[in-house]
């Protein structure tokens, strides 16, 4: 007897920023087969723990199922009615930026486009930012400074390809496992291939390293400024390249002259022969990638480091080129999409900032004259804002700020004290979703249809297989709803996700001859349904971009790349007796665990919150191996279990960010993280509060 295979699904994995392709395949008994797809260029076929255990994490417990006012069911029509007139009756009473909204790189482009065209473009306020702010929010002013846009110039190829891979503040291994693999497949078949870690952890990582520099926080960006100064004195410094297609070298030079190897080994605490080791590779290989992730961008000098980085790649003119580039990977599933719609406060949209111009043209795009004309607040000043009543509606998409944000119990006090609370999310038991007044329930993996972009700027369908549960809608519609209960009807008359892609794509190219980076223009007419995996950006005809900048023409008035002369911080150093707490994820789950803790094999790896010590410390402060530890400071405090190892480097704790009341009492991490930001992008220092610790 011949049984009929179920037909996969083409879709995408809705955890990390490589996007890998998924073949989803529902089985009549109601589970779901899932496989990667040998056809994504993203993964080849490869999928990590997280992404083959999807299936596992698809029933309907905890999910949010009907729309809810203070707890009570109620129907679509009365809730969509109550936010509409809430938010219309505080703009009318306290103006525009009263109310807010709060996304998600979990959103889908589609999502993010409606929100953001609702926000934007028709309620008048740019008070619309997303926890992407605290995931790669210095990485796009990094590229902003540098290129003149926010385009990421590599590709996954390029790490494969090169001769020389660092990695910087990634924990790739677990956080982006699948460029792991193929970086790990690489260098098994070219072992020439050298890779150095940077790190202040000595993570899994650092299994593949051929050399581990184990700076202190915030130790990157004096690395990276005595890396130019060690290039630049031996002589490796591209002045063909610098002079034709750079502006600003010499000024970012004189500031490196000063450190030299002495200087960056006291600031990074890393050996003097690690650092001429490094430096000496550096600048004898052509083909170099430094990739670079939270480690980087989660910090009060996060912008500058990501420079510090893209300096050394501009002054060797290795960008653009096989195996050559700087690459920053994005966190979330669709990190990089929430970007090109202009989901960030100080953004318009489609790669567009508040410039005249371009606030005239995206207003005449949109038919609206009350398009936002200046940046909002960014997600912490955001949740200052609620807290001292500036805010008073706020709309929360697709997250868990009362755990993720810094001060995380700050958050929790300003949704408590905010008039107005909406939060629409698939689960119905965050810790955020508690504090809403109205519930909306959206669908979740497998049931939402749209589009995701990678870390790699490639565009890929997330299809749904599932049908809608309960009464839980895609979030373009309900926003859409509101909006059209706001008096906006012509403006989001949308009945398919396939309309919303359709003019973001009409927006990306409306007059835009070659100016702007992202210009989807070859995708016009695309059949949706059936997209393939596309790199932008798709100029017509159409044609994806693998690489950017080969042409080593950037997107400043000049055409010019700019160099950003970059002054180290002070190193960190934590009081006596306190430590610097590190934050980050583990190889098995998802940010706050709502879908990740359904798979009971993904808690088999690690099954409770953590600290990471170092035994040397563990000994001195009579900690012993997994018994309890409490970790302290004037913003909170959590419980954690000893991880006593000497991955940690003395005097740093690591603990993971999982963890929330859902899942174990006094361990949400980020409650003992400090507000504070980096000064140009508004990102979180996430890496770097200060702990005391003591046996519980
Ligand atoms: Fe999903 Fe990232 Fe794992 Fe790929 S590497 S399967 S995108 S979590």
């Amino acid at each position: 007897t011949v049984v009929a295979q179920p037909t996969p699904i083409r879709t995408t994995c809705p955890y990390c920023g490589v996007g890998c392709g998924v073949l989803a395949m529902p089985r009549p008994d109601g589970t779901v087969a899932i496989a990667g797809d040998p056809g994504h260029p993203a993964n080849l076929g490869r999928l990590c723990s997280k992404g083959s255990a999807l299936g596992e994490t698809l029933s309907l417990d905890g999910r949010l199922l009907y729309p809810e006012i203070h707890g009570n069911r109620t129907s679509w029509d009365e809730a969509l009615d109550l936010v509409a007139t809430t938010f219309k009756k505080t703009i009318a009473e306290h103006g525009p930026d009263s109310v807010a909204i709060y996304g998600s790189g979990q959103l889908l482009t589609e999502d993010y486009y409606v929100a953001n065209k609702l926000m934007k473009g028709f309620i008048g306020s740019a008070n619309i930012d997303t926890n992407s702010r605290l995931c790669m929010a210095s990485s796009v002013a990094g590229h902003k400074r540098a290129f003149g846009s926010d385009t990421v110039p590599g590709n996954y190829a390029d790490l494969e390809l090169a001769d020389l891979v660092v990695l910087v503040g990634s924990n790739l291994a677990w956080c982006h496992p699948v460029i792991y693999q193929r970086l790990a497949a690489a260098k098994a078949e070219r072992p020439q291939m050298r890779v150095v870690l940077v790190d202040p952890r000595r993570t899994m990582t650092a299994d593949i390293a051929d050399l581990h520099l184990p700076v202190r926080a915030d130790g990157d960006a004096a690395l990276f400024v005595g890396l130019l100064n060690a290039l630049s004195r031996r002589g490796v410094i591209d002045r063909d390249y610098v002079g034709e297609h750079t502006i600003g070298f010499e000024a970012a030079e004189l500031l490196a002259e000063d450190w030299n190897i002495a200087r960056v080994a006291e600031a990074t605490g890393v050996p003097a022969a690690d650092l001429e080791a490094f430096y000496e590779l550096f600048a004898t290989t052509q083909k170099v990638v430094t990739v670079y992730s939270q480690g980087v961008n989660q910090s009060a000098s996060g912008t500058d480091k990501v420079n510090a980085i893209i300096n050394c790649h501009l002054a060797t003119g290795r960008i653009g080129r096989p195996g050559m580039g700087p690459f920053s990977v994005t966190g979330q599933p669709n990190a990089m999409g929430g970007r090109e719609v202009g989901g960030l406060a100080n953004m318009l949209a489609a790669h567009m900032d508040f410039d005249e111009a371009s606030i005239e043209r995206v207003s005449r795009f949109w038919g609206s004259s009350t398009v936002a004309a200046r940046p909002g607040l960014k997600a912490v000043d955001l949740f200052r804002a609620i807290a001292d009543g500036r805010i008073k509606a706020v709309w929360i998409m697709a997250t868990n700020p009362v755990d993720s944000l810094p001060e995380a119990d700050a958050a929790r006090a300003a949704l408590r004290a905010c008039p107005f609370v909406v939060v629409s999310d698939m689960s119905a038991r965050t810790d955020t979703v508690a504090e809403a007044h109205v519930r909306l329930p959206a669908a979740g993996w497998g049931e939402k249809d749209g589009t995701v972009t990678n870390s790699e700027r490639r565009i890929s369908r997330q299809r749904p297989f599932l049908a809608l549960p309960g009464e839980a809608r895609p979030d373009w519609w309900i926003v859409s709803q509101v909006a059209r209960r706001m008096g906006f009807a012509h403006a989001f008359s949308y009945f398919t996700p396939a309309q919303i892609f359709a003019e973001h794509v009409a927006l990306s190219a409306f007059e835009n001859e070659g100016q702007r980076d992202f210009d989807l223009s070859g995708l016009t007419g695309t059949d949706y349904e059936a997209m393939a995996p596309v790199q932008w950006p798709v100029r017509k005809p159409r044609k994806g971009a693998e690489r950017m900048f080969g042409d080593a023409r950037y997107f400043t008035p000049d055409g010019k790349a700019r160099f950003v002369p970059i002054q180290p911080p002070p190193p960190i150093s934590p009081a006596p007796g306190q430590f610097v707490l590190n934050t980050g994820r583990v190889r098995d789950h998802w940010h706050t665990m709502t879908r990740t803790g359904k798979a009971a094999r993904l808690s088999a790896h690690i099954a409770e919150p953590f600290v990471e010590i170092h035994p040397a410390d563990a000994e001195a402060l009579s900690i012993r191996r997994t018994s309890l530890v409490r970790l302290e400071n004037r913003h909170g405090c959590a419980v954690l279990r000893a991880l006593v190892s000497e991955r940690a480097q003395r005097g740093h704790v690591f603990a993971p960010m999982h963890w929330t009341d859902q899942f174990a009492s006094s361990a949400r991490i980020d409650t003992l993280v400090t507000a504070k930001t980096d000064p140009v992008s508004g990102q979180p220092a996430l890496k770097m509060a200060r702990v005391t610790l003591t046996p519980f």
